[in-house]
């Protein structure tokens, strides 16, 4: 399906990965009444829509499913299910447009912020509440690799390292996944299917795929629509909406805005690319014998993790200002040139990410004339590291060899930096604030400034430098704002039915 089967609807969320899922889920939760329509640039991957790809055990059937995330032809591919935007300052920037969005290809990786990373307009009861909220919705364990047998040895090794003077919650974990562990010993991983759950199925939610939003409509002040293409036709229309949700990424939400002429001074600025800094050691030899007389099972697929190892997690301090997550290699972007030669899980990966200095200089800013691949305006990225970021960068870098040094043998000469872009965690470019100053984009429940009825959702909306991985803290504050949603769209409700009284 394309274009939308009505052409009003109570609300339109645009943007179908884990944020924009999270407000369908809470509205339909909250507003029995609630006509909802999702629609979604990308196709529809598989059954149940937006369900995660490492689901599909069929190898072709799941390629397909991600070289259809990539966009129109010609794409330049990045990550599996991802297109790499082409922006030189930010050479591994990349989306995915497909039904769940980045939510159908991720690692799952659910870290709570902590110390810096919290949200300071935010109050941190609420706050937690929300992360509470967003672990029951994206189904977050830490227990899903509990058997893997390389897994205990890993943390404690780290442990060793870094918990001294940590507080019980900051110490080394198992990473909190959103993933569930099957009797069986598999895994079923967390996309925008378990978030939605019954309002998938439910006639009051519509989700329209392939189908493009190229403004959101409004009119003194107030949103009234959106105006939308089917991609595949290119038929147009345009659709009614007391309220829009707009959870097109960090990268995209502010393109939309754009277009639609809802242009507040922050939009597009406040970027936040984390730095990351990888390397790859090899655990030593009576670790592998130990772990080779334990049947774990192994699944040799693009993004995987096997339980040999597990994730382990070095959360974020005032002390050690960085996110350490440490996983097997198949799961890790470190490419190794004799893949062969090596034991299945006696690798592991570490990757370090940094939390970046945010400026306003850094941001994405949209094109008045040329245009992108689905015709929105192109986007271009302006950002730098700043003297406190090439300091950070060698801190991580540090605390990246002295990891590898505890762990086992590091591989190669030493940490590296990826290229800028490569964290998949941009952030900040709709973010929020406690007042209309000119420095964020919408309030702390994610309503823009000074237009009535359109929220933002995504990483875009979390203005502190996190390092730690984004997505469990931008389904919070979706939960967060989606409250707000429903209030406005009971307000409207209840307007309605004493106007058609009076
Ligand atoms: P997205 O999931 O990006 O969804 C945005 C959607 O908007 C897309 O489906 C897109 O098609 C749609 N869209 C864009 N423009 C329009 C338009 N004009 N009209 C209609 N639709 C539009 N994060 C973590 O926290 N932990 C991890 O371990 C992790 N690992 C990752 C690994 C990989 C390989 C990838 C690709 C990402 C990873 N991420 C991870 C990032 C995570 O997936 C994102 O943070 C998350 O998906 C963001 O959710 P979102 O709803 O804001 O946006």
């Amino acid at each position: 399906m394309s274009l939308p089967l009505s052409c009003a609807y109570d609300v339109v969320v645009v943007g179908s990965g884990p944020t924009g899922s999270t407000y369908v889920r809470e509205v339909f939760e909250q507003c029995p009444d609630a006509r909802i329509l999702l629609l979604d640039a990308g196709p529809k991957l598989g059954d149940p829509p937006g369900g995660h790809v490492k689901n599909i055990a069929d190898d072709d059937l799941r390629a397909r499913a991600q070289r259809a995330a990539e966009g129109p032809a010609p794409a330049r591919p990045g990550r599996p299910g991802t297109r790499l935007l082409g922006t030189p300052q930010l050479p591994a920037a990349a989306v995915s447009t497909n039904v769940g969005g980045m939510g159908a290809h991720w690692t799952a990786a659910c870290p709570r912020p902590g110390d810096s990373e919290r949200i300071a307009c935010v109050p941190d009861d609420a706050m937690d509440r929300h992360l509470t909220r967003a672990e029951e919705l994206l189904h977050v364990t830490s227990h899903a690799f509990d058997r893997a047998p390389f897994a205990d040895v890993v943390r404690q090794r780290l442990s060793a390292r870094f918990d001294r003077g940590r507080p019980l919650a900051r110490r080394v974990v198992p990473m909190p996944l959103a993933v569930t562990a099957r009797a069986d010993g598999t895994h079923t991983w967390s996309g925008t299917d378990v978030i939605l759950g019954p309002a998938a199925r439910d006639s009051r939610v519509e989700i329209a795929d392939s189908c493009l939003c190229l403004r959101v409509l409004h009119d003194a002040g107030a949103v009234t629509g959106v105006s939308v293409r089917d991609v595949g036709t290119g038929q147009e229309a345009t659709i009614a909406a007391s309220a829009v949700v707009v959870a097109a990424d960090a990268l995209r939400t502010p393109q939309v805005l754009h277009a639609s002429g809802i242009r507040p001074a922050a939009l597009g600025r406040y970027l936040n690319d984390q730095p990351q800094i990888v390397h790859a050691v090899r655990l030593p030899d009576d670790v592998v014998a130990t772990a080779d007389t334990v049947t774990g099972r192994t699944r040799a697929e693009e993004g995987g993790i096997v339980p040999q190892s597990g994730v382990s997690w070095v959360p974020f301090t005032a002390a050690h200002p960085f996110h350490g997550q440490v996983m097997q290699l198949d799961a890790s972007p470190v490419a190794l040139a004799d893949e062969d030669a090596v034991r299945p899980g006696s690798i592991v990966g570490l990757g370090w990410f940094c939390a970046k200095d945010i400026t306003a200089e850094d941001r994405v800013t949209f094109s008045d004339t040329a245009t992108d691949a689905f015709g929105m305006p192109e986007i271009a990225v302006h950002c730098r590291y700043t003297d406190r970021d090439l300091d950070s960068i060698e801190g991580a870098r540090k605390a990246v060899a002295e990891a590898g040094a505890a762990l086992g043998t590091p591989l190669g000469e030493a940490p590296f930096l990826l290229p800028a872009g490569s964290s998949l965690h941009y952030q900040g470019t709709t973010r929020m604030g406690a007042v209309d100053d000119g420095t964020s984009v919408c309030d702390t429940f994610s309503r823009v400034w000074n237009t009535r009825g359109l929220w933002v959702a995504g990483n875009g909306v979390i203005p502190t430098a996190t390092a730690c991985n984004p997505t469990l803290t931008s389904v919070a504050l979706a939960s967060r704002g989606a409250g707000a949603l429903v209030e406005y769209v009971r307000d409207r409700a209840a307007t309605a039915v004493g106007s058609t009284a009076a």
